[in-house]
């Protein structure tokens, strides 16, 4: 058997599409590595939204020259860099055998062979996407306890600072019967929660099998029907496309989980419209008061960016008025930063660095604060857990609460794959510590 490394970087439409590869190269013999030392093939599954992205992998690539002249192996590039850089990648690093964007992945098993066969390198980074999902295998190794299934790919909304509709492409739904026989696969295989994902999951607008176009909605309640499915959530969304049917959805369904990810990015009304966001603050506020109205249990958590090009004192500081008003229990907050042929990158009113630091740094107090306070408001509650993997000690079994927060508790082994009923008994920074409750008892949060 010949032997596979993926390493995977960035979100997890990339980790859903390195399980895909990995089940794509399973019937042409490769099975997973440990390490790059011991694998005849390593794919990079690249990530382009943070800074210098290209650059990194050029140094990863940079340290993996010498071990392919050591062991051969054969190096492929996929993911958003190998779509962003294409050919680029194969002239300055010709150690690369292969680059494979993020749309055509599924034709590695016939670029592998064409190598093999005849030497030289292979560049696909076409966008066939309809092609793409009907080449995927169907899987049928077993499944992790929560699993990700994409339901929706690229981007059409061209948010000034972004690069994902340049390397994702427009765009594209797979069909409900599609995601749905997935999803029944993956619960057959032990799933017990599944996550839609998609750039923009919220615009989904896939083929019904009524041949009518069906919202992310419509598609949360049918999947909502398979039995055994006791969990869903989804992401990433889009304020512009939080329609009155999902946030309908956020109060029909028990199974949605009461925790939502909606990106703002920032509470200026004038660095979202050069951001070119398509909504406003006061949208927004809307939108958080009608789905906690729909949903009183649910979290909120969302992205931010500060320093974008031509932001303000006055400006940021609405940022910070907004997130005291809104109160998020997690969140992800960066500084802009360019990224090549995307309009915010050629802004003449760039934020001085210093400036972006020190707006980071308070943003990131007051988030960690009201996540801090989120988890502390916790303790004494029961909730249901997901149990999914074994911790570190024996016995033990890490979870996650309804609302993604990772719990440990011990003597909970025998419950790893399912849900049970726990305590919250102790918060600690990054997990919360449990103990099982007896079936029957209340839960107080979902
Ligand atoms: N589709 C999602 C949305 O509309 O909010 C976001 C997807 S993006 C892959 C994830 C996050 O990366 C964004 O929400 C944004 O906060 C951050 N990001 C994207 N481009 C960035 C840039 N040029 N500088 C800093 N952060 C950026
Ligand atoms: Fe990028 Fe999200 Fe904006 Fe699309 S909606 S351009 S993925 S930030």
């Amino acid at each position: 058997m010949k032997k596979l490394f993926i390493k995977t970087y960035g979100c997890q439409m990339n980790v859903y599409d390195s399980a895909r590869m990995a089940e794509l190269l399973a019937p042409i013999g490769y099975g997973a590595a440990d390490t790059t030392s011991d694998a005849d093939l390593i794919i990079l599954n690249t990530c382009h939204i943070r800074e210098k992205a290209a650059e990194k992998i050029y140094s990863e690539l940079g340290r993996l020259k010498q071990l392919k002249e050591d062991t051969g192996a054969m190096i492929a590039v996929a993911g958003c860099v190998a779509q962003a850089e294409g050919d680029e990648i194969i002239a300055r690093a010709p150690q690369v055998d292969i680059v494979v964007g993020p749309q055509s992945y599924h034709r590695l098993p016939e670029l592998i062979a064409r190598i093999s066969r005849a030497g030289g390198h292979a560049l696909d980074t076409n966008f066939p996407m309809l092609e793409k999902f009907d080449a995927l295998p169907k899987g049928d190794s077993p499944s992790g306890a929560a699993a990700f299934l994409t339901a929706q790919e690229g981007c059409d909304k061209f948010c000034t600072f972004c690069v994902v509709p340049y390397t994702r492409g427009s765009e594209y739904s797979r069909s409900v019967l599609q995601i749905e026989d997935e999803a029944r696969r993956l619960v057959a295989r032990g799933a017990r929660e599944l996550t839609l994902l998609g750039q923009n999951v919220n615009a989904y607008r896939g083929l019904g099998p009524d041949g009518e176009t069906w919202s992310l909605a419509r598609l949360l309640y049918r999947l909502a029907e398979i039995s055994g499915l006791a969990r869903l959530r989804y992401t990433t969304s889009h304020p512009r496309d939080m329609s009155d049917e999902l946030i309908a959805a956020h109060g029909d369904l028990s199974q949605l989980m009461p925790n939502l990810h909606l990106p703002v990015q920032s509470g200026s009304d004038g660095v979202l419209a050069a951001m070119n966001r398509g909504h406003t603050v006061a949208d927004y506020r809307r939108i958080v008061d009608r789905v906690r109205r729909a949903r009183p249990d649910i979290a909120l958590s969302s992205d931010f960016i500060v320093g974008f090009p031509g932001e303000t004192d006055q400006d940021f500081a609405q940022t910070m008025a907004l997130v005291r008003d809104v109160g998020f229990s997690q969140s992800y907050s960066f500084k802009y930063s360019k990224r090549p042929g995307t309009p915010a990158a050629a802004a003449r009113k760039q934020v001085a660095e210093p400036v972006k630091d020190a707006r980071l740094q308070e943003l990131q107090a007051l988030l960690l604060a009201q996540r801090n306070e989120f988890d502390q408001s916790c303790a004494g509650r029961v909730m249901d857990v997901l149990f999914e993997r074994p911790g570190r000690k024996k016995g033990q079994a890490i979870g996650r609460t309804p609302y993604l927060q990772s719990v440990h508790a011990e003597n909970a082994a025998p419950f790893i794959g399912d849900i049970h009923r726990v305590r919250i008994d102790a918060v600690f920074p990054n997990s919360l510590k449990v103990s099982l409750v007896a079936a029957g008892e209340k839960v107080l949060a979902h």
